[in-house]
């Protein structure tokens, strides 16, 4: 099976579509996204149906979980929160029952798929650090686990030949048979933390058993006139560009 896995794609449309139309060469069989598909930018409705369209396999990230009123807003920054609002004013009760409706991770044949940690993905924890990589690695059951929710792809795993010890790396081709599990951060579609602008997304290929991270550049020039005419705060239209 030939699996894209993308997410944070937080409304920007521009961005994903971008992103679906280099998956369209690559013969994949299950599309799937890491969550946060809402928050941030102009174009909830848009990016959700893009994934229903295409039967894609979801789970709910914190913004999800907040623009449908699930989870509180103090812990967000002043811009997040105010595009959360933005959000829940825009969102359809068809569009905020599909989000709410959405599991907080799933289990696939070849791998498995949370927001930000497999283990107790209802608290949106952060995967940041070894130990934290560690709570998630000894959940899984699959040898393949993929996350998003800090916008930086990384890969967290456990290497064959170094006795069960985690290490880090920023590989954008990942041989998954050398390690016993890994855990994947697949970046942000629709806002980069890596300080590379360009949206991210990555391929698996569950005979092969590989990752690799790709990155796709689109027009941030239409996106940010997107987030401008929406009226969203000017600071979020002028990170796409940094990629922060
Ligand atoms: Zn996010």
């Amino acid at each position: 099976m030939r699996y894209a896995i993308l997410g944070d794609i937080h409304s920007n449309e521009t961005a994903l579509q971008a992103v679906l139309k280099h998956i369209d060469r690559e013969n994949v069989d299950v599309l799937v996204s890491v969550g946060d598909v809402v928050g941030y930018g102009p174009s909830p409705g848009a990016c959700i149906s893009l994934l229903r369209e295409r039967e894609a396999v979801v789970v709910k990230g914190n913004h999800d979980a907040a623009c449908v009123g699930e989870l509180s807003i103090q812990h967000f920054n002043n811009y997040a929160r105010k595009a959360v609002i933005w959000t829940k004013g825009v969102l359809t009760k068809d569009e905020c029952s599909w989000l709410s409706e959405l599991p907080l991770s799933v289990e696939l044949n070849d791998c498995e798929v949370s927001h930000g940690s497999l283990f107790q993905p209802e608290l949106f924890n952060y995967t940041q650090s070894i130990s934290d990589a560690d709570l998630s690695l000894e959940s899984m059951k699959t040898p393949v686990c993929f996350v998003g929710h800090t916008h930086v792809p990384v890969t967290l795993w456990r290497p064959a030949t170094n006795g069960g010890i985690t290490e880090f790396n920023f590989e954008m081709v990942i041989a998954l048979a050398e390690a016993t599990k890994s855990l994947v951060n697949v970046g942000s579609v629709g806002q980069p933390r890596d300080e590379d602008p360009r949206a991210a997304y990555a391929l698996f290929d569950s005979r092969q058993k590989t990752v690799e991270l790709r990155r796709v550049q689109y027009d941030i020039d239409l996106e940010a006139a997107m987030f401008r005419d929406a009226g969203l705060p000017e600071v979020l239209a002028e990170r796409l560009y940094l990629g922060v």
